[in-house]
């Protein structure tokens, strides 16, 4: 049951839809795959007059590989890209993130833009969208801008992003060669929300790693690159890496009914080590 009537306009374009934003009553909200936007509705988080339906965009669902990137249109729903062949090719460790979102339904509806846009901080696709350096463009009727994953989230559900702008596409690095990736999480059951989650690339030469990029998600208000773990991990071999991951810096972990702020603060330390641990596997390191 909807808590308050409201308003429904179906745009065919991302510029009928910020056309439709700025004209409608006030407030209109963009919706994607609804999984996050109407249960909030429903529990009248969010009062919209007017929801304005992206569902019609139909080449915001593409996914290309174009000089050296990934361009993921916004509508491309969790499902394609755990399945699209290009993703799992040249991105592996975008698809392994996206399995761990809630249940099949959810990731056939949930979009790749709704979850950036949403910006909840335990989300999987903004913790690995800023491991893997992406931007997004974002885009107000003719008018666009492009913003690196690291400076769109800002915090809890809050991100760069104007209320009449859109995201539209989604450009993510294509992965080289010697480069292995890793994801994981722990959460309370499967299919819920993570309590803390890890994503780790690295590169390997000679069984040692050579260049590194880790993040963690549930240990701060948004997704966050541990980048002296980054550096420590460098020159180290799979049976290094506990010693050489010690204690993450910068964490900031809250105490809640879920979990405790120690829990959450030793959960990244094992999962950065697991998630690094299965980089260094699939680069061809010798990985436990
Ligand atoms: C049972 C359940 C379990 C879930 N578990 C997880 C989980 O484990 N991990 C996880 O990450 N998520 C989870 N989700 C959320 C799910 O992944 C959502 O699909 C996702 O967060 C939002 O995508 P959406 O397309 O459904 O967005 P919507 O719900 O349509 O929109 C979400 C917000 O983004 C805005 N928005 C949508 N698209 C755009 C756009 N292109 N440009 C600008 N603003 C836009 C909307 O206005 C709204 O504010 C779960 C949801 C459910 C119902």
């Amino acid at each position: 049951m909807f808590v308050t009537p409201f308003r429904y306009a179906r745009a065919r374009s991302f510029a009928e839809a910020c056309e439709l934003l700025r004209s409608e009553p006030a407030p209109a909200i963009p919706i994607a795959g609804g999984q996050s936007l109407l249960p909030m509705v429903n529990l009248g988080l969010v009062e919209p007059a007017t929801v304005v339906d992206l569902g019609g965009v139909r080449e915001a669902r593409q996914i290309v590989a174009e000089d050296g990137y990934l361009r993921i249109g916004a509508l491309a729903r969790h499902a394609d890209l755990e399945r699209d062949e290009l993703v799992r090719t040249r991105q592996p460790l975008l698809a392994d993130a996206v399995r761990w979102i809630g249940s099949p339904r959810v990731r056939a509806r949930g979009t790749v833009g709704g979850s950036i846009a949403h910006a909840d901080p335990v989300a999987e696709i903004p913790l690995a969208m800023t491991v893997l350096g992406a931007s997004y463009e974002l885009r107000d009727g003719a008018q666009a801008r492009t913003v690196g994953a690291s400076d769109f989230h800002l915090g809890p559900f809050t991100t760069a992003r104007a209320p009449e702008e859109l995201v539209a596409e989604i450009r993510v690095p294509v992965l080289g060669p010697g480069w292995g990736w890793g994801f994981t999480e722990v959460s309370p059951r499967l299919g819920d929300f993570a309590i803390v989650a890890a994503a780790a690339l690295v590169r390997v030469v000679d069984g040692r790693i050579v260049e590194a990029r880790a993040g963690l998600s549930g240990v701060a208000g948004r997704p966050i690159r541990i980048g002296a773990v980054e550096v420590r991990v460098e020159g180290a071999r799979a049976e290094d890496l506990e010693d050489r991951v010690g204690e993450p810096e910068g964490l900031e972990p809250i105490d809640d009914e879920v979990a405790s702020a120690e829990y959450r603060r030793q959960l990244a330390r094992v999962l950065l080590v697991r998630a690094l641990r299965r980089a260094v596997e699939r680069a061809g390191g010798s990985g436990r």
